[in-house]
């Protein structure tokens, strides 16, 4: 017969009892793990530092043969690689068939994930410093380019990347692994991974607003830094394609207004009943002038009168995330809009993790939605789940959550990324939607606002349509990042 696990004195979570018999160094960093799949399966731990009366539910550390239910073995060397500040070789990850898709561990051996005999299970991978690995962003941190206000992390060099795994979150795979475990020993009845809603998939949604007035004919303008990088024969291309842009934009001039564009936009939303987050930029010194929007008091007074404020968040500029004092300064102009503005997302997601999250952290930003690859869809901190990142410097998790974005519309179809035809990216977009909903999480779609002008883009702002439509229709949790922040501090 399973054993039962006991409730928590307000009755809301099930205890678990955790035994760590590791290295003192590896203790905040395993608890910081253990916690992150606690937050996800909704439960509740209690750690414990030696063999003691109480009766232990998982041991996690070296090797040896203890009562508790589940054992996951860990190893000396790997507190020496994190000590040692060491980046892990893509040679020594083990890739592991888990319902059906290979899955890589990183301090693991070879073989069964699970072995499980009488009442005991062991899980034969360590599922702890792997996921710590990836939530700490650790390859980045040690990472031997500097990240820099002009370079940002190359993608390149992420394991992900290396061995083809961007589009799986890892680490939920990790903490379904663990439930497993739970459930071969415990009645695991009460443990849901699902959203507050009973539902199984959550869709956040949210733009940044890059441009204010992006249609004017003054559009001739590079409108990013990646165009000057084409050559010669996309340029003569592009030229032509601009030309005729261009013509279509002086006949439509006459009737355009940016508020109308957004207005467009937000009331496509409210037909559908769905909300999303505005990053909006606060740097008001931008050589392209039509990025100095909230400068302008009638763009200001718009987004006071026409938008929720709590879904107003600040899109800081390249350098924020870097120099504090840029950050509190944008912050002063965007509180103008939102005095208790809560989300930030960096700017052409310039960034270094533990720079990030200090500052933003000290200047009191509640939640982040920066992490994400800008080259691929996916998962660059190795899950869809919100989580709190891990202060390497200090050794504790920063007191601001991030809500990782999981697909950016730039990365679809920008000719310096993945450079998708229309039709091959819904597709594989659509497929990647029914798969996720297959085992769960979460997904968070960043549209900029000028993605839905159709001279520009064409068909690319109806793909957010098509995925919010697909979302409804399969029974998705659909919320903006103010409200998905909101369930995941109440739970
Ligand atoms: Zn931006």
């Amino acid at each position: 017969m399973k054993s039962s696990l006991i409730l928590s004195d307000d009755g809301s979570k099930l205890i678990i009892n955790v035994l760590l018999n590791i290295d003192k160094s590896f203790i905040p960093q395993a608890e910081y793990a253990f916690r992150t799949y606690f937050k996800i399966l909704r439960l509740q731990p209690r750690f414990f530092y030696e063999f003691c009366q109480e009766e232990i539910h998982i041991y996690y550390g070296l090797k040896r043969e203890t009562e508790s239910k589940i054992q996951i073995y860990c190893d000396q060397s790997t507190f020496n690689f994190f000590k040692e500040k060491k980046q892990y070789e893509e040679k020594n990850v083990i890739m592991s068939l888990f319902g059906g898709e290979y899955i890589p561990f990183l301090f693991s051996q070879q073989g069964d994930i699970f072995t499980h005999n009488k009442n005991r299970v062991k899980i034969r991978k360590d599922i702890v410093a792997s996921a710590f690995y990836f939530l700490s962003c650790w390859q980045e941190f040690t990472s031997k380019k500097p990240i820099t206000v002009e370079q940002r992390y190359d993608y390149h060099e992420s394991l992900q990347y290396l061995l083809n795994f961007t589009d799986i979150p890892v680490v939920d795979r990790y903490c379904q692994i663990f439930r497993v475990a739970l459930s071969l020993v415990f009645d695991t009845r009460n443990i849901s991974t699902n959203w507050k809603t009973d539902k199984k998939l959550a869709l956040s949604l949210s733009h940044d607003v890059d441009y204010w007035g992006y249609g004017s004919v003054c559009y001739n303008k590079p409108t990013m830094k990646t165009e000057k990088k084409k050559d010669k024969s996309t340029e003569l291309n592009n030229n032509s394609t601009k030309r005729i842009k261009c013509f279509l934009r002086k006949l439509k001039s006459p009737f355009y207004s940016a508020e109308k564009e957004f207005d467009s936009m937000l009331n496509h939303e409210k037909k559908l009943s769905v909300d999303s987050t505005l990053f909006l930029l606060a740097k008001t010194s931008y050589d392209d002038t039509r990025r100095n929007y909230l400068n302008d008091e009638s763009v200001k007074k718009y987004f006071l009168n026409k938008v929720k404020q709590k879904n107003i968040a600040f899109h800081g500029s390249e350098s924020s995330a870097f120099d504090f004092d840029i950050l509190k300064k944008e912050l002063d102009e965007i509180k103008q809009v939102n005095p208790n503005v809560k989300g930030f997302r960096t700017h052409y997601l310039y960034f270094e993790y533990q720079k990030l999250f200090s500052n933003l952290e000290k200047a009191g930003i509640q939640y982040d939605a920066s992490i994400g690859f800008r080259k691929n869809y996916g998962f660059r901190a190795g899950t869809s789940y919100p989580f709190y990142p891990f202060d390497i410097v200090n050794n504790r998790p920063f007191n601001v959550l991030e809500i990782p974005f999981t697909i950016m519309d730039t990365t679809l179809n920008s000719p310096a990324l993945l450079n998708l035809p229309y039709f091959l990216a819904k597709n594989k977009i659509t497929e990647f939607f029914e798969k996720m909903a297959k085992s769960g999480g979460h997904i968070s779609i960043l549209w900029h606002n000028n993605t839905f002008d159709f001279i520009d883009f064409r068909l690319w702002g109806q793909l957010y349509w098509h995925l919010i439509k697909w979302a409804k229709r399969n029974d998705v949790w659909i919320c903006s990042l103010h409200e998905m922040y909101e369930i995941w501090k109440e739970s």
